[in-house]
């Protein structure tokens, strides 16, 4: 069952008086909100069970990167969990323009969720639940800061397992992270800035909010298994498609990571991040690599080019 909703509302001079969100804009409940006022049940599933999924996309100097790609991903991840959407892709597109034109933000982090929600009748039975669909506009945020991108990010391999893709789809994109914020205080508790964790292969899975590249002898290579199929990871191949560099997705060993020539890690929250540490052993020297930069310089290119990008139409 999907959510019953109020008439869509209209945006009224009140949605236009940017200085009521200094932080940004959510819709929720088919209303746009101060963040502030962004609020859910406490017995919505995805509050109780993470029985929801996202997805994240990005506003850069007025322009949504990739929109598309994330539209894609989200669409398929609600259809999956056996979630309905009270609305159609068109709108959800509209949804969150509004959301970022409201909040007048030029470069933004912008959220859209579904919900289990919850039933109206307390009812144990995912099938009775209304399912929910929230999103939000907020000033952008990036895993690495202005110095971390410029000396590259220290990681951590933490020991923490991934939760295992049987038993939750990494391709779905959820709110799974006990076990990456577990690997972050493992990462921290070793001096690192942020972190990495294992697949159940004992490979090298991803991080809190990224996927990881290695560089070896001018090649490329991501893990292939027990990760999200990030759309930054897809875009690096894109990117190299178009430098003919070559990349695959393939196992990546913890040793073969601390020898690589170059490692970088990819998410919408910051984009291509250099990384000059892994544990205690520097990598290229502590140095940001030439393949590295070659490709963040691209990647932020590419967020002027109508083919990639989608501009905003702000409220004059
Ligand atoms: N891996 C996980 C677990 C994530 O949550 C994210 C993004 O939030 C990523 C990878 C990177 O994905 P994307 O490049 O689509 O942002």
């Amino acid at each position: 069952m999907t959510q019953r909703l109020p008439a869509f509302p209209t945006i009224d001079e009140r949605h236009l008086d940017r200085r009521l969100y200094p932080h940004g804009v959510a819709f929720v409940d088919g209303q746009y909100l101060p963040m502030s006022e962004a609020k859910i049940s406490v017995l919505d599933w995805g509050f109780l069970h993470s029985d929801a999924t996202y997805d994240t996309v990005h506003v850069w100097n007025g322009r949504f990167f990739r929109l598309d790609s994330h539209l894609d991903r989200f669409l398929t991840g609600v259809e999956r969990l056996r979630m309905k959407l009270p609305y159609g892709r068109d709108k959800i597109s509209s949804i969150l323009k509004d959301c970022v034109a409201l909040s007048g933000h030029r470069s933004a982090y912008v959220e859209m969720i579904c919900t289990r929600g919850s039933s109206p009748t307390f009812s144990r039975d995912p099938r009775q639940a209304e399912n929910r669909f929230l999103a939000f506009a907020v000033p952008f945020g990036s895993v690495a800061n202005k110095e971390q991108l410029e000396r590259g990010l220290h990681i951590a391999i933490s020991e923490t397992v991934r939760i295992p893709p049987k038993s939750v789809d990494p391709a779905i994109k959820n709110y799974h992270w006990l076990d990456l914020v577990s690997g972050l205080f493992d990462a921290y508790d070793m001096g690192a800035e942020t972190a990495l964790i294992l697949n159940t292969n004992g490979h090298i899975a991803e991080g809190p909010g990224f996927n990881v590249f290695l560089v070896k002898d001018g090649c490329l290579r991501t893990p292939a298994f027990g990760v999200l199929s990030g759309i930054t990871r897809r875009t690096v191949f894109d990117l190299c498609a178009e430098l003919g560099l070559s990349a695959t997705a393939a196992d990546i060993t913890r040793t073969e990571l601390k020898e690589a020539d170059e490692v970088f890690i990819t998410s919408t929250a910051g984009g291509i991040m250099p990384v000059t540490r892994i544990d205690h052993t520097a990598i290229a020297q502590g140095r940001v690599g030439a393949i590295t930069r070659r490709l963040m310089e691209l990647y932020w290119q590419k967020h002027e080019d109508p083919v990639w990008s989608t501009a905003v139409l702000y409220p004059s």
